[in-house]
This record gives structure tokens, C-alpha cells and sequence, in this order.
């Protein structure tokens, strides 16, 4: 068992290049507390997945340290930082197999009635009930048996097995219905609840619930605020 993480983040005067003398980040500073959510928004290029992908890391900075609970991540084993900070994705994943093993993606020991709480508790377990063979009904990697909607619970199920203390969400931009918005808000709700989380938001109904948004420009932060002040 790893050791177990509180969640406070913080990004101490980043800069980042991708390709030498094109800075993608440019002296970002970031400090969050444990269990509060960031919202991240600015226009394409501005730099909010180039956040993402350090913390992750996916890459290091060229100067500046990313820390969680006061360790510099470069500190901490890949496996480590793996469990402690989980990633729903804009293109939410989904592999050929039932969805059941989609949930359990990352938690091969969650037995079927852990899986089965964490999609009740984010609303995905109705929907799954109506599909043919429920939680063993075979799903395709690019199939269309699940819609925008579904796809983004069924991660959220997934995110909220796995249970990690960092929470990372790539929010899709594809718009979806007012009824399953409703529910994914509702949803968010339950799974960010006590984690630290960034999200890449688009929709300001997701801006909303952040305690803290960051705007982006140019690699820089331009605004940093909550929903009023902002
Ligand atoms: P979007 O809203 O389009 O997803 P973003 O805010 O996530 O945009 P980033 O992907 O962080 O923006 O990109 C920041 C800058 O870094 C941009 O100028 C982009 O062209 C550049 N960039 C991003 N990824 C790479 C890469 N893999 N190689 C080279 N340059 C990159
Ligand atoms: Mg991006």
C-alpha cells in the first residue's frame, strides 16, 4: 500500500517549453489547498492541458517545481504519482469489453458491489441497467452504444473507483442534452467531493462548482478568481 496523500498542490513559477524558445508556460504559479477545485479556462493554446501534463508528468519543467504535499513530484515514484492523481479525459476511454470492466478499468479487485455503488452514486447505474445484459453488455472501443452523456458518467464511475486524493477532468465540449447535463453536474458534485481537482471546464454550469478559476493567456495568468468576483 502507498502512503497515503492529503492533496494540497502547488505549482511554484513554472515555465515549460515544448520545442526551444516557445514557452507554453511562462512563470505559472498555482497554490491549492487540499480538497479544493480549480477550474481552468482560457482559449486554445493558452497552456491549460501543458498544466495538466505536468502534473501528470508527462513532461517536467524546464524551471519551477510542481509539488504535492510539499514533494517535488519528480520526487515521487511514477506508481505513486499514478494512484494518487486519476484522469477523466475529454475523449472519455472506453475499451472493448463489458461495462463492468469498463468501470473497474484501474481496480481489478473492486468486487461488483463496490462497482456497482460507484455508478449508482454518480447516476450512470439506471442507464446501465436499461442496456441489454446491464453490467455485462459488451461495449466497442469506437462502438455507438453509449452516447456522449453515458460515456462521460461511465468515467465518472470509473474516476470515483479508483478514488484517487487528485482528480484531473478534461471536460468534453460536445454538447449534450439538458436532462443528462443535469445529471453530470449533479454527478461532478459527488466525485469531487473531498478531492483536490483541476478541470479544463467548458461549460459554466462546471465553472460554477470551482472554487478557484484560473484564466490562461499566452502561457500566463491573466485572472484568477471565484464565479462572483470573476
Ligand atoms: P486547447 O483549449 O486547444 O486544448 P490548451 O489551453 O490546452 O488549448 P496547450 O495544449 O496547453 O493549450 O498548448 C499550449 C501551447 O503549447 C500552444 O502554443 C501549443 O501549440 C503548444 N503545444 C501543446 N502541445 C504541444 C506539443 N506536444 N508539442 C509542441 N507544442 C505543443
Ligand atoms: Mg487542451
Amino acid at each position: 500500500p502507498l502512503p497515503a496523500i492529503k492533496g494540497d498542490v502547488k505549482f511554484d513559477n513554472i515555465i515549460f517549453e515544448y520545442e526551444k524558445d516557445r514557452p507554453a508556460l511562462k512563470g505559472i504559479s498555482i497554490d491549492v489547498k487540499a480538497g479544493q477545485s480549480i477550474a481552468l479556462v482560457g482559449h486554445t493554446g493558452s497552456g491549460k492541458s501543458t498544466i495538466i501534463n505536468l502534473l501528470c508528468r508527462f513532461y517536467d519543467p524546464v524551471q519551477g517545481r510542481v509539488l504535492i504535499d510539499g514533494t517535488d513530484i519528480r520526487d515521487v515514484s511514477i506508481e505513486s504519482l499514478r494512484s494518487q492523481v486519476g484522469i477523466v479525459l475529454q475523449d472519455t476511454f472506453i475499451f472493448a469489453g463489458t461495462i463492468r470492466d469498463n468501470i473497474r478499468y484501474g481496480r481489478l479487485d473492486a468486487t461488483d458491489a463496490e462497482t456497482e455503488d460507484a455508478a449508482k452514486a454518480v447516476h450512470a447505474h439506471d442507464f446501465i441497467m436499461s442496456l441489454p445484459d446491464g453490467y455485462e453488455t459488451e461495449v466497442e472501443e469506437r462502438g455507438n452504444v453509449l452516447s456522449m452523456g453515458q460515456r462521460q458518467l461511465l468515467s465518472f464511475a470509473r474516476a470515483l473507483l479508483a478514488n484517487p486524493q487528485i482528480l484531473i477532468l478534461d471536460e468534453a465540449t460536445a454538447s449534450i442534452d439538458t436532462e443528462t447535463e443535469l445529471k453530470i453536474q449533479e454527478a461532478l458534485k459527488i466525485l469531487l467531493a473531498g478531492r483536490t481537482s483541476f478541470m479544463i471546464a467548458h461549460r459554466l454550469s462546471t465553472i460554477r462548482h470551482a472554487d478557484d478559476i484560473i484564466v490562461l493567456d499566452h502561457g500566463k495568468i491573466v485572472e484568477q478568481g471565484n464565479h462572483e468576483t470573476l
